[in-house]
């Protein structure tokens, strides 16, 4: 491992799983490569993972990495920043991407999709990422997969598509970054609740009240690495094997025990995506 990386944590008392991380983008910021990270995750008893792709090149990684791996499976999709990106071209991905969804059983999620007002700012840019999230909805319903959400300070308009679209059977969202009111609002629609390293930050305590109510069998827990590294690391590369200091931290927060913590989230990922064909 390159010298910025943080430490490896304590090994977790039970086998767990990042439910969403982008282990084909770590390499460029920390050096590890898929294996590296992989292994390393393992190490500490992260032995199953959602690897996500972002674009019709990085989903194609994904669902590669989930065939090589049985400790992985996939999530494809054009992201939202990327659709506002696209233009013109847009339709395009969108067909290529349809065509990679039923090429593989390892594909178990359609996402990272949904809205990001915070890096679009532009009409144009924000109707193409409605027009790609309504065809990543309608996919998810289709081929019976996941739907796998990325919401950035757009939380009423991404319910507004939902309900004008219709929401799939199983959905989660990821790096969940409202407060209690949001919270309750997709518990209410049977939503999975996604928490990132971010829970741990001294500023964030309306999310840790957003933490607070969510069910057990309704929490997620995951790194969406390279980014979003938790306390005391924040700045430095993530990677999924520093899951251990998020689960730790909301083991304390929810006064739980950390196996049972482990254990729990493990099966709301099961629940979500099905099994992984690994017994991690
Ligand atoms: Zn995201
Ligand atoms: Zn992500």
């Amino acid at each position: 491992m390159s010298a910025e990386l943080p430490p490896w944590p304590e090994r977790l008392p039970l086998r767990t799983t990042d439910a969403h991380t982008h282990a084909g983008s770590v390499r460029e910021y920390s050096g590890l490569t898929e294996a590296d990270a992989l292994a390393a995750a393992a190490a500490v008893n992260v032995t199953r993972l959602v690897e996500v792709g972002t674009d019709v090149a990085s989903s194609r990684a994904a669902i590669a990495l989930a065939e090589a791996y049985p400790q992985v499976i996939a999530a494809v999709a054009i992201h939202p920043n990327d659709a506002a990106r696209l233009g013109a071209s847009l339709p395009t991905a969108l067909a290529e991407l349809e065509s990679l969804l039923g090429s593989s059983d390892r594909i178990r999620g359609v996402g990272e999709t949904g809205l990001d007002y915070f890096r679009t700012t532009d009409d144009q840019g924000r109707r193409l990422q409605r027009e790609a999230f309504a065809a990543h909805i309608a996919w998810a319903t289709q081929y019976d997969l996941a739907l796998v959400i990325h919401d950035r300070d757009a939380h009423a308009d991404v319910l507004d598509v939902l309900a004008a679209e219709g929401s799939p059977s199983r959905v989660q969202l990821h790096c969940f970054s409202g407060d209690a009111d949001f919270a309750r609002a997709c518990l209410d629609r049977g939503y999975y609740l996604s928490f990132p390293g971010t829970v741990t930050f001294k500023a964030n305590e309306a999310l840790r009240e957003a933490l607070d109510l969510t069910p057990d069998d309704r929490l997620l827990v995951e790194t969406d690495a390279p980014y979003l590294t938790p306390m005391p690391f924040r700045g430095k590369p993530n990677s999924s094997y520093l899951l251990p200091h998020t689960l730790r931290f909301i083991a304390d927060r929810r006064g739980a025990d950390l196996a049972e913590l482990c254990r729990q989230v493990a099966d709301n990922a099961s629940a979500l995506f099905g099994e992984w064909g690994s017994d991690g």
